[in-house]
C-alpha cells in the first residue's frame, strides 16, 4: 500500500478528509520527512516546536532528535490520530491551539526550559500565516536557533530574495534572520498532492531588531504601489510631505528615486531608526495610520499551493 493510501485510510478510519482551508497536505514520504528534520540541525538538549504536526510525519523524527517536542495543531479532529501515531514517543506534548495565539515563552518554561534553552522550530504551514507566524516566533522571548519551513516554491523564493527582488514577504522574514532555500519538493511527496512544487526554507535568526513596527510601516508603504519611487510611496502611505521624505531618505543615504524592492535589510533598519529618531515613530503618531497594521500578514499572492479537495 502506498504511503498516500495509508494516510487516506488513517484519516478515513476516523471519518476525516484533508481540509483545504487549513492547508492540509500531509507529507507522505518518510525519507523526505527525515531529511527536513535533519536540516534543523537539532542537538539532543534542544526543545523542538512543531507548528501544524498534522498526523505526525515530521514529529516522530523530531522527537528522536531533541529532548522535548511541543506540537501545536489547530485541528482538534486530528488530535486523536496524532496521539495514536505518537504513542511511542514519550517526549512529545501535543497542544490543540492556533499557533498564532500561543505564548511560546510559557510553553518552553512548561517544558522545563528557559529563555536560554536552544529551540528549533519546524512547520509546514498554509502560506497565508507564514509571515505572521515567523514574526510571532522570532519576537517571542525564546532562544530560537533555526526555523525550518516547508512552503510553496514561489513563496520560498520570495522569502529568500535578494535586493532587486525584495517584497514585503522578504522583508518580513529577513528582518529576523538569514533565509535560505534548501530543498525543492515535488507534489508527489504529499497527500493530497498540491498543484505546485514546494520547498524547504531555513531561517537562522540574527540578533533582535529595533523598531520593527515602524520598519514594517515603512515597508508596507514602500511596497504598496509597485514600481513607484520611495519618495512617492512613503509620502502617500505615511502622509509625509515629499521634502520630508527626501530628507529622511537622504539622512540614511537612500536615493529617493529608488524603489522598495531594491533596498537591503540594513537599509530598511537604518531607515526605521532615522524615522523614529525624527519623531515619526508610532509613539508619536496621533492619526490611525498604524492602528490595524501591525500584523504584517502580507502578502503572498493567493495561490493554489497546499490546495486539497475538502
Ligand atoms: N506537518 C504535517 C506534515 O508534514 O504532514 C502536516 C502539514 S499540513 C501542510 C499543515 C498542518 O498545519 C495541518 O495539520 C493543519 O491543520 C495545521 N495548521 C494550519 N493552520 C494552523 C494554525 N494556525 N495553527 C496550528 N496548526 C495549523
Amino acid at each position: 500500500m502506498s504511503n498516500s493510501t495509508n494516510i487516506k485510510n488513517k484519516l478515513r478510519s476516523v471519518g476525516l478528509a484533508p481540509r483545504k482551508s487549513l492547508g492540509q497536505n500531509f507529507l507522505s514520504d518518510d525519507d523526505v520527512a527525515r531529511k527536513i528534520v535533519r536540516l534543523a540541525n537539532c542537538k539532543p538538549d534542544d526543545i523542538g516546536i512543531e507548528i501544524g504536526p498534522g498526523i505526525g510525519a515530521l514529529t516522530k523524527h523530531l522527537a528522536q532528535a531533541v529532548r522535548q517536542v511541543i506540537a501545536v495543531e489547530i485541528d482538534r479532529n486530528l488530535i486523536p490520530l496524532l496521539q495514536q501515531e505518537l504513542a511511542g514517543a514519550t517526549n512529545v506534548t501535543i497542544l490543540q491551539a492556533d499557533a498564532l495565539d500561543v505564548d511560546y515563552a510559557s510553553l518552553i518554561r512548561e517544558a522545563g526550559g528557559d529563555e536560554n534553552t536552544p529551540v528549533r522550530v519546524l512547520g509546514n504551514l498554509p502560506y497565508y500565516i507564514t509571515s505572521l507566524m515567523i514574526r510571532r516566533i522570532l519576537e517571542s522571548r525564546i532562544n530560537t536557533q533555526s526555523v525550518v519551513l516547508t512552503v510553496q516554491l514561489e513563496v520560498a523564493e520570495r522569502m529568500a530574495a535578494l535586493p532587486g527582488d525584495m517584497s514585503m514577504l522578504a522583508v518580513g522574514v529577513q528582518v529576523y534572520g538569514k533565509a535560505e532555500m534548501l530543498m525543492k519538493l515535488d507534489p508527489s511527496v504529499f497527500y493530497p498532492q498540491p498543484d505546485v512544487d514546494s520547498a524547504v526554507v531555513r531561517i537562522i535568526p540574527h540578533g533582535r531588531v529595533e523598531h520593527t513596527s515602524e520598519l514594517f510601516d515603512l515597508a508596507r508603504a514602500g511596497f504598496s504601489q509597485k514600481r513607484k519611487q520611495m519618495r512617492n510611496t512613503i509620502s502617500a502611505g505615511l502622509r509625509m510631505t515629499k521634502p520630508d521624505v527626501d530628507d529622511l531618505l537622504a539622512s540614511v543615504n537612500i536615493d529617493p528615486t529608488r524603489r522598495a524592492e531594491t533596498l537591503s535589510i540594513p537599509e530598511w533598519t537604518h531607515l526605521a531608526g532615522a524615522y523614529v529618531e525624527r519623531g515619526y515613530g508610532r509613539a508619536n503618531r496621533s492619526d490611525n495610520l498604524t492602528s490595524d497594521s501591525d500584523n504584517n500578514s502580507e502578502v503572498a499572492a493567493p495561490s493554489t499551493a497546499n490546495s486539497t479537495e475538502e
